[in-house]
């Protein structure tokens, strides 16, 4: 029988743990608010799919949506495992998605198109696609399928600017770098100026080289991410209110709809689930709850580098040393894999054991958005991944910021510099530094950094609250989306 929802959506990710969180929430609060006329296909890779279907909740969590959610996956190119695939293969990936997508016989084509294989949908044509930003293949897509594109990049829009000023940057001499001074300002990132240093940059712009690939790579995304119909943020408006007025003007459809998990909170789950619904690729480790639990209020450090960050062994240890020195307590997230260059050396030293068994607790994956909302937390030492910002900013605790790479440079200096919730350790990696830090946050500084915080914990509140702005950009995004308001791609 023929599903008779006349809006098809598709949503297509970035096969990765922060935009997949991203992207189901977006698709529930679709399907819970647009009173069924709208059904959403969720599309994924093979890989994603699989640790999905085994670590998560999202087969129960979406069974209540009956066919109008349906959740389709493609290879990727990289074979059939599902181990998670590295930040350093995404490039690949996203090679591999745009030569299907671009195929116009390709199974994905075919889902991009229809939501299902040829001859075997039930459903009505796709009528719009929300895709991940750094998808560019999307803008031709869309305009071959003759379908609405709205682009929904997860990354910070601080980190998304800076990527869309490149070829500003690039113009008025300031990229590539001449000259070693990585603390110089940087002048041609509108909305930036008077805090943005080379280091704040995403690191692909470290370059001496005028050739340099990722340049020239990041340099399209000026020129494609514009051409889609619609723009979807992670973000609220009193949060970077000067930087999205300068987004606007280059994208003038701009939904601001963040933070996304306090919005789905605040639209569709409120408050009666005790606990947050789970799109994690990895199995969660729920007994730290327990021990939270018998800890001190604000007494616990949360350290966790997010889904792709690796750290060295001799870094490793410089943590260690660190959190063990500060005396605090602390919960460590050890992701499986991102440890590198194991294997020698792996003696741990007495002392750092000793105090690991007073002090701490080592978990692989957590279920962090409650970790974070648990009263035992009172910092949060990250790689200031634009998620984790926002999980932190909602449950109000400060950080100490240790970013690597894409936005995490230029989120971990807004966070110290512009917001004053934190401390920036950028290009340091020592325990005499890591320890002062976490003396400064926990101790010392707790009630300088907390005032602020609470400021902007109050303002994310005020932004999904019922009349807030992301509250109604969302309504609006949903009747754009149902009413087809969007103009045809060109
Ligand atoms: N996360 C989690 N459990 C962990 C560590 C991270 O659920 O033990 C989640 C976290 O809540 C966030 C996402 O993984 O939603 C990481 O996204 P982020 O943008 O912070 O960083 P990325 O992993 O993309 O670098």
């Amino acid at each position: 029988m023929e599903n008779d929802h006349r809006t098809h959506v598709v949503i297509f990710p970035l096969p990765l743990q922060g935009p997949i969180n991203c992207m189901l929430s977006l698709a529930e609060l679709i399907l819970s608010l647009s009173q069924a006329t709208i059904s959403v296909t969720f599309i994924t890779t093979d890989a994603a799919t699989s640790r999905l279907t085994r670590h998560s909740d999202v087969g129960a969590r979406f069974a209540k949506y009956g066919p109008r959610f349906s959740l389709q996956s493609v290879p990727d190119g990289l074979g059939p495992d599902d181990y998670l695939r590295g930040a350093d293969q995404i490039g690949d990936v996203t090679d591999y998605l745009a030569t299907q997508a671009l195929d116009a016989g390709s199974r994905l084509r075919a889902m991009l198109t229809h939501g299902s294989l040829w001859g075997q949908s039930d459903r009505r044509p796709v009528t719009c696609i929300i895709a991940d930003g750094f998808f560019w293949f999307m803008v031709d897509v869309a305009k071959e399928l003759r379908v609405p594109l709205v682009y929904f990049d997860t990354i910070s829009p601080g980190g998304l600017w800076t990527f869309l000023c490149v070829p500003r940057m690039v113009q008025l001499g300031e990229l590539p770098f001449r000259g070693n001074d990585l603390d110089a300002q940087v002048t041609s990132v509108p909305g930036m100026e008077g805090y943005l240093r080379r280091r704040d940059l995403p690191s692909f712009c470290r370059t001496y080289d005028p050739n340099n690939q990722f340049i020239l790579h990041i340099s399209k995304e000026a020129v494609y991410y514009p051409r889609a119909q619609g723009h979807i943020l992670n973000t609220f408006d009193d949060l970077e209110a000067p930087l999205l007025s300068h987004m606007r003007d280059l994208c003038p459809n701009l939904y601001t709809i963040g933070p996304l998990h306090s919005l789905i909170r605040a639209k569709v789950e409120p408050i009666a689930s005790k606990n947050a619904s789970s799109s994690s690729l990895w199995e969660e480790d729920r007994s730290c709850l327990a021990w939270l639990d018998a800890q001190p209020s604000k007494s616990v450090l949360y350290v966790s580098i997010g889904s792709l960050a690796v750290m060295t062994r001799h870094q490793l240890m410089e943590f260690w040393h660190g959190l063990v020195h500060s005396k605090s307590q602390f919960l460590w997230v050890r992701r499986p894999g991102s440890i590198i260059e194991t294997g020698h050396d792996d003696e741990v030293p007495m002392e750092l054991e000793e105090g690991t068994r007073e002090r701490g607790r080592l978990v692989s994956w957590v279920p962090q958005e409650e970790v974070l909302a648990h009263q035992a937390i009172g910092g949060f030492l990250t790689h200031s991944g634009w998620n984790s910002t926002l999980e932190s900013i909602v449950a109000g605790v400060p950080m100490i910021c240790w970013p690597c790479f894409v936005d995490q440079q230029v989120n971990s200096r807004t966070v110290s510099e512009v917001w004053g919730v934190g401390l920036d350790m950028k290009d340091t990696c020592d325990r005499v530094t890591i320890e002062k830090m976490i003396r400064e946050l926990m101790g010392d500084q707790r009630e300088r950094f907390a005032a602020k915080m609470d400021n902007l914990t109050k303002l994310a509140a005020k932004a999904v609250d019922k009349g807030g702005t992301s509250y109604c950009n969302l309504d609006r995004l949903i009747d754009d989306i149902q009413f087809n308001r969007f103009p045809m791609p060109s």
